[in-house]
C-alpha cells in the first residue's frame, strides 16, 4: 500500500503515529492542535494534523500507534548554556564570593578532572536535562570533550560540544598550563575532525572562548575565521560582570565593555552564541542585533552572580534570546523548566527598577516557550531541523524536521486545572510533569524512566567520582552547622 504524506512525498510505512494529544507546534503560525497527531518515520516528522485525519491516512501504515489520552506534546527543549563537566561539582561553591568561586573551587575542580570524570559528569547532567524535557543542549566549554561526546552518544541526546579555551589571563591554575593560541585552535580542529557530526549526526563540535579576559586578540580573530572555515558556531561568555567591562576598557582602549570591543575587531557574527550578556548598553544591544548574535539568558545563575540581564530590550531589538541553566556550581538545578518560570518572573520583577512598578506583560508565556524551542534551535544553528513540530517548507522544496519532542502530563496536582495550556506550561509545569522525551525519533525517556543508561548506577558512579575529584583537588567544603 502507498500513501501521500502531507509533505507531498510518498512512503510505504511509517514508524509511529502519536495521536489524541494536545500538540503545541511552535510553528510560525503558533498552531495548537487540541486533538492532534504526529507521524514519525525513523528520525523525522512525516506529518502533523488533526487526529481523525492522520489516523485515517496513516494508521494502516504505522508500525506503532500511541494514544496519549490528551497529554501535551511540544518540540524538545533546547538548553543553550550547560557546563556538563561541572555536574560533579554541584554544591562546591554555594554562598561564596565570585573570586572564591572561581580560584578556590572551580579552577582546582576543573584542573583535576579526568576524561572519565567528564564522561560520568556528563551522564549525570544529561539525565537531569532529559528529565526536564531537553533534547538538545549547547556545552558552554569544558574539559575533556571526548568524555562528553561518549556520554551524549550513549544518552541519545543532541549537543553542540565545546572545549574550554583560554590563551592568556591572570591566576590560571598552573596544572592547566596556559596553551598558546595555536595549541588552542589545533586542539579544537582535532576535536572537530574526531567528533563533528557523529552519533547519527547528533553531535556537533563548536569553538569556544571562555571569556574575553582569558583571550588574546589573535585567539579571538583566529577563532572567528576557523568557525567560518568549519561552518560551525562559537560559544563565549560575554559581559558577565562590570569588572570585565572595566578590564576591557583599560586594556583594549574602548569606551565601553566587551561587546563594544568585539564589535570593533569585527568578531560579532551570526554564529556567535553569547552567554549571559548582562552588562550591555543600548548601543551594544544594537551591535548584537545587527550582527545576528544569539544570546543565552541564564536566569538563576544571573541572579546568583551577575545581575539583571536586559532581556526585554534584547528581544525588542530582534535578538534571538534563548534560555540556559549554566553549570551545577552556578545554579545547582539543571532544569530548563525551572528556568522558564524564573525567566518570566525575574524579567517582570526587573521592571520595578525601570518604572517603579512590576509589568505583568514582560516576557509573557508564549515568549518564554519560544525561547526554549524556536530561539533555542536558532541559537545552536539547528533551526532548519529542530525547534518546532511541522513539515519544513521552502519555495518548491519540502524537507522533514527531526523528531525531537517532549510529552507532558498536565493531569497532576501541579497543573490542574488547565484553562490556558500555554500559560500552564510556563507558570505551573514542573520537571515532574515531563513523562517522555524523544530525540532523533528515538525515545530516550518513557514514563519518567531514562532508557539508555541505568540511572541508579550513574548516580552511584557520580558520588564516588565526585568525592575522589574533590580530594585530588584539595577542595574542602566547610560545614555550615556544628556537626555533633
Ligand atoms: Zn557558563
Amino acid at each position: 500500500m502507498e500513501t501521500r504524506s502531507s509533505s507531498g512525498s510518498t512512503s510505504e510505512s511509517v514508524t509511529m503515529v502519536i495521536h489524541n494529544a494536545v500538540i503545541v507546534t511552535m510553528d510560525s503560525e503558533s498552531r495548537v492542535f487540541q486533538n492532534g497527531a504526529v507521524v514519525i518515520d525513523k528520525d523525522k516528522i512525516k506529518a502533523i494534523g488533526q487526529s481523525p485525519d492522520i489516523l485515517q491516512q496513516f494508521s494502516p501504515l504505522a508500525d506503532q500507534i500511541l494514544d496519549l489520552h490528551g497529554q501535551i506534546v511540544l518540540p524538545g527543549f533546547v538548553n543553550t548554556h550547560v557546563h556538563t563537566s561541572q555536574q560533579l561539582g554541584r554544591g562546591i561553591a554555594d554562598d561564596v564570593d565570585l573570586m572564591t568561586w572561581l580560584h578556590h573551587r572551580i579552577w582546582p575542580y576543573e584542573s583535576n578532572m579526568t576524561d572519565e570524570d567528564s564522561y560520568i559528569s556528563t551522564l549525570l547532567c544529561g539525565i537531569e536535562l532529559i528529565h526536564s524535557g531537553v533534547t538538545c543542549f549547547a556545552e558552554a566549554g569544558g574539559q575533556h570533550v571526548s568524555g562528553m561526546a561518549r556520554a551524549v552518544e550513549l544518552l541519545g541526546l543532541r549537543a553542540c560540544l565545546t572545549e574550554s579555551i583560554m590563551d592568556s589571563g591572570e591566576g590560571l591554575p598552573v596544572s592547566w598550563g596556559v596553551r598558546t593560541t595555536d595549541e588552542c585552535i589545533q586542539s579544537q580542529k582535532k576535536l572537530y575532525e574526531k567528533h563533528h557530526n557523529t552519533a547519527d549526526g547528533r553531535i556537533r563540535i563548536w569553538l569556544g572562548i571562555r571569556q574575553v579576559m582569558n583571550s588574546t586578540d589573535r585567539l579571538l580573530l583566529e577563532t572567528r575565521d576557523t568557525a567560518r572555515e568549519l561552518k560551525t558556531g562559537i560559544h563565549m561568555h560575554v559581559a558577565e560582570i562590570p569588572y570585565e567591562n572595566q578590564v576591557v576598557m583599560d586594556t583594549r582602549k574602548v569606551d565601553h565593555g566587551t561587546v563594544t570591543f568585539l564589535d570593533k575587531i569585527d568578531f560579532l557574527q551570526n554564529n556567535l552564541l553569547a552567554a549571559h550578556t548582562v552588562w550591555v548598553n543600548d548601543t551594544e544591544i544594537g551591535f548584537l542585533s545587527r550582527a545576528g548574535v544569539k544570546v543565552s539568558h541564564c536566569p538563576a545563575s544571573a541572579m546568583r552572580m551577575l545581575g539583571f540581564a536586559r532581556i526585554r530590550e534584547m528581544l525588542n531589538a530582534g535578538i534571538s534570546v534563548s534560555l540556559g541553566t549554566d553549570g551545577a556550581p552556578s545554579n545547582n538545578r539543571m532544569s530548563i523548566v525551572d528556568e522558564m518560570y524564573l525567566a518570566s518572573l525575574i524579567n517582570k520583577g526587573r521592571e520595578v527598577y525601570k518604572r517603579g512598578t512590576t509589568d505583568r506583560t514582560a516576557l509573557p508565556a508564549e515568549t518564554v516557550l519560544k525561547m526554549v524551542t524556536v530561539n533555542g534551535a536558532k541559537s545552536v544553528l539547528w533551526d532548519n531541523e529542530i525547534g518546532s513540530l511541522e513539515i519544513g517548507k521552502k519555495v518548491r522544496l519540502f524537507w522533514f524536521l527531526l523528531a525531537d519532542m517532549v510529552v507532558i502530563n498536565p493531569f497532576s496536582w501541579s497543573m490542574v486545572p488547565v484553562h490556558d495550556c500555554i500559560s500552564n506550561l510556563v507558570y505551573c509545569m514542573r520537571t515532574e510533569n515531563i513523562v517522555s522525551v524523544m530525540c532523533n525519533g528515538q525515545w530516550i525517556m518513557r514514563d519518567k524512566k531514562i532508557l539508555n543508561v541505568d540511572e541508579e548506577e550513574v548516580i552511584s558512579l557520580a558520588k564516588r567520582a565526585s568525592s575522589k575529584l574533590l580530594r585530588r583537588a584539595g577542595i574542602e567544603i566547610p560545614s555550615r552547622m556544628t556537626i555533633l
